[in-house]
């Protein structure tokens, strides 16, 4: 088995791939950015990729192309063009999978590409990766990635997403955002204010057997969405959703006494967001009419 690491001096033999070595096999030689040598068969590469520069002739190890991706990088990428079962990407950290992701995308391997993209999903929850993911989603038009990280960055100021997106996604993400601070506002100024010596918007109507316990309930449930919208890594529109949301309404407090509270929620739930997907869509269609 060949050394899988090493350092350039001449004294040193050439540093080879674990997986990808003479033993294994293969017509055509790759070096990766830290100088590691891989031979690879160009008929995979061919059926399974596009992209990988001079595979119409052999290349011998001697003199291997470099590419720009590291010795991790590759290794993971070119199992993805062999027949066997595909690397586990469970245990690669954020910044790792989105270096191969954009590997697998730029030689356009499709197979690694699907990987990834399930991979990735697990590190939304970090909102240290979130713009990384979103920026990484915006540049490759990964449609389901972007509109499933949005709604957990359109809080962060302009300054800090701007400049990581696309410009094609900087019309529809600053009215996204910009619909994301007119909301909050109309939130802060609208639906918490003190009304009648309460804090409630509304209280319980006439004849009601049980006003405490209902305004009581209420005042629990908006107090609980402030709290959401306040707490910045929280999704806004989760947020919200946790308060207007019927199912999630008791039934002793959808009764005709509590209409008050349901219409001033109506209302409140008209003035939800459209999400990112509504900006795009509408900033392309007026593109389209220009
Ligand atoms: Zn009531």
């Amino acid at each position: 088995m060949s050394k899988s690491t090493g350092t350039d001096s001449p004294s040193v033999a050439q540093a080879v791939s674990k997986i990808f070595n003479a033993e294994t096999g293969g017509d055509i030689a790759f070096k990766s950015s830290d100088n590691v040598v891989f031979y690879v068969h160009s008929k995979n590469l061919e059926f399974m990729s596009e992209g990988f520069p001079s595979m119409d002739h052999t290349i011998l190890p001697k003199n291997p192309i470099t590419l720009t991706e590291n010795l991790h990088t590759l290794e993971l990428l070119f199992q993805f063009t062999y027949h066997c079962m595909p690397p586990d990407l469970g245990d690669l950290d954020c910044e790792r999978l989105l270096e191969l992701a954009e590997a697998a995308d730029k030689y356009v391997i499709h197979y690694a590409r699907a990987h990834c993209r399930i991979h990735i999903r697990k590190f939304i929850h970090d909102p240290a990766k979130r713009l990384g993911i979103f920026a990484f989603a915006c540049k490759h038009d990964y449609e389901d990635l972007i509109y499933l990280v949005a709604p957990l960055l359109v809080h962060k100021p302009l300054s800090e997403v701007l400049y990581e997106v696309p410009i094609s996604m900087l019309v529809p993400w600053s009215l996204y955002h910009n619909q994301y601070l007119l909301s909050l506002l109309s939130v802060s100024l609208e639906c918490f204010r003190k009304a009648n010596g309460s804090n409630l918007p509304v209280q319980c109507g006439d004849g009601c057997t049980d006003a405490k316990t209902h305004d009581d309930y209420w005042a629990e449930r908006i107090e609980d969405c402030r709290k959401k919208i306040s707490d910045q890594s929280f999704p806004f529109t989760t947020a919200i959703n946790a308060l207007v949301d019927d199912y999630l309404v008791p039934e002793q407090y959808r009764q005709p006494c509590c209409n008050r509270f349901l219409s001033w929620r109506d209302q409140f739930k008209q003035r939800q967001q459209h999400d990112l997907k509504y900006f795009v869509e509408e900033h392309r269609r007026r593109m389209e009419g220009k």
